[in-house]
C-alpha cells in the first residue's frame, strides 16, 4: 500500500476542515471551536467521544471486534498567539492569533484517518485519537495525562506525529531515541540595593551582577557538559531599571532564559549549574539572587519497539526509500513526552514540503502544506492496521 487511495478520496474533506481551522486559529486551553468541529466530525462517523479532559481535550475512540489490543494517535490542535502576515484566502482572521506551527494540518490529518478507520474498519481492537489542547508551552498533554487519560483510555502503545518544513511531503523520518529535547524555563532575580548612577559604591548593584552571570553561564554547556551530550542555556529576556532613568542603579535585575538537554542528568546538572552560577555571581558582587527552575516537558525519547512499529507502518505509506532512519533530534519540545512518559511510544516527523524563505515553524509566513495530507492521514491508518492487524 503505497498512499491509500481511500483516504486520498478524503482530501478535499481534510484540506476543507485544515484551512478552517487555519483561519480560526485558537490558542492554549481556548480550542472551543476546534474542539466542537472535531466532536462532531467523529460523532458523525460513528465514533464514541468524550470531551473535556484538560479543558478543551477531545478523545474519539473506536473499538472493532474482539482484540484487546490498544493504540493511541495524538494530534495537537492549538495555534500561537502571534499575528499572521499571509495574505491568502484561509488566512488567520484572528488577530494576534496564528496557525504557524501546522497543529491545523495535524487535527485535519487524524480526523481523515479517523473518517477512514471509521469507514473500512479492517482492524481488530482498540483505537484513540487523541486530540490534545495547548502543547504551545502550557502542557495540555501532561494535564490530559494528570486527568487521567490512560486511565479513562488505556492504551498499548501511544504516537505522535509533526510536520517538518525541509523534509519532502513523501518523506517520513523515524528514529529511535531522543527525539526533541527538555524544554525548561529558569529566572534568576538579583536583588542589590538601587542608588544614584553616580554613586554607585553607596548601593550594591544588581545590574554588574546580571552582566557577570550572562557571561559566566556561556561555560556551563562549554565547559561541564560532555561535548558528546546536546544541551542548550539561553538567557532570552532581561530586564531592571527604567529606561527613562538614566542615572539610577535599580533595585532588581531579572533574567529568563530556557534549558534544553536529551537525558535526564544532563537536564538535572543544568538545573544545579545556572543556579550555582548565580549564587556565586551574587556571593562576590554582595547582592542576592533568587532562583527559579521551572520543569516543563521532559525530552521526548522514542521507544526502540514503538518505534520498529511506526517505522514499518511509514515504509508501508512511502516505501523503504522514503522513510529517513538517522534525522536529527530538534532542541524543540513536545508535551507528547507526558503521553510517550506513560505509555510506551514513537513520535515521527512528516516532511511537509520545501521552507521557502525562511518559512519555517513559528514563522509569520508559515502554512501547513496540505500537499502532506494523505501522506500523514495514510500513516496513521496503515499504523492502525498493522498494530491492530486482524
Ligand atoms: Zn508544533
Ligand atoms: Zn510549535
Amino acid at each position: 500500500m503505497p498512499i491509500n487511495p481511500a483516504i486520498a478520496g478524503y482530501v478535499e474533506e481534510m484540506r476543507a476542515i485544515r484551512r478552517d481551522l487555519h483561519a480560526h486559529p485558537e490558542i492554549a486551553f481556548e480550542e472551543e471551536r476546534t474542539a466542537g468541529i472535531v466532536a462532531d466530525k467523529l460523532a458523525e462517523w460513528g465514533i464514541a467521544v468524550d470531551r473535556g479532559l484538560a479543558v478543551t481535550g477531545v478523545v474519539g475512540t473506536l473499538t472493532v471486534g474482539t482484540g484487546t489490543r490498544s493504540v493511541a494517535l495524538r494530534a495537537d490542535m492549538d495555534a500561537l498567539p502571534m499575528p499572521e502576515k499571509n495574505a491568502f484566502g484561509h488566512a488567520s482572521r484572528r488577530a494576534g492569533r496564528m496557525h504557524a506551527c501546522g497543529h491545523d494540518g495535524h487535527t485535519a490529518m487524524l480526523l481523515g484517518a479517523a473518517r477512514y478507520l471509521a469507514a473500512t474498519r479492517d482492524f481488530d481492537g482498540t483505537v484513540h485519537f487523541i486530540f490534545q489542547p495547548a502543547e504551545e508551552g502550557r502542557g495540555g498533554g501532561r494535564v490530559m495525562v494528570e486527568e487521567g487519560l490512560f486511565r479513562r483510555f488505556p492504551a498499548d502503545a501511544v504516537y505522535g506525529l509533526h510536520n517538518m518544513p525541509g523534509l519532502a511531503v513523501d518523506r517520513i523520518a523515524v528514529s529511535a531515541g531522543p527525539q526533541l529535547a527538555s524544554s525548561d524555563s529558569w529566572e534568576v532575580v538579583f536583588r542589590g540595593v538601587g542608588t544614584h548612577g553616580a554613586k554607585p559604591h553607596l548601593g550594591r548593584d544588581p545590574i554588574v551582577a546580571a552582566g557577570q552571570f550572562l557571561t559566566a553561564i556561556q561555560a556551563i554547556v562549554a565547559r561541564s557538559v560532555d561535548p558528546l551530550d546536546a544541551a542548550v542555556v539561553s538567557a532570552c529576556s532581561l530586564f531592571g531599571g527604567d529606561p527613562e532613568a538614566w542615572s539610577v542603579i535599580p533595585d532588581e535585575v531579572t533574567v529568563r532564559g530556557t534549558a534544553r538537554a536529551y537525558r535526564p542528568a544532563v537536564r538535572d546538572h543544568l538545573e544545579a549549574a545556572i543556579g550555582r552560577i548565580a549564587a556565586g555571581v551574587a556571593t562576590g558582587l554582595d547582592v542576592t539572587a533568587e532562583y527559579r527552575f521551572i520543569r516543563r516537558n521532559p525530552p521526548v525519547v522514542n521507544d526502540p519497539a514503538a518505534t520498529e512499529r511506526a517505522r514499518r507502518a511509514a515504509q508501508a505509506v512511502v516505501g523503504a526509500d522514503g522513510v529517513i532512519g538517522d534525522f536529527p533530534p530538534s532542541t524543540a519540545g513536545d508535551d507528547f513526552a507526558f503521553l510517550s512518559q506513560a505509555v510506551p511510544g514513537a513520535y515521527v516527523w512528516l516532511g511537509n514540503g520545501p521552507a521557502e524563505d525562511g518559512r519555517l515553524h513559528h514563522n509569520s509566513l508559515y502554512d501547513f502544506n496540505d500537499e502532506a495530507l494523505v501522506t500523514g492521514a495514510s500513516f496513521w491508518a496503515a499504523l492502525v492496521e498493522q498494530e491492530l492487524a486482524r
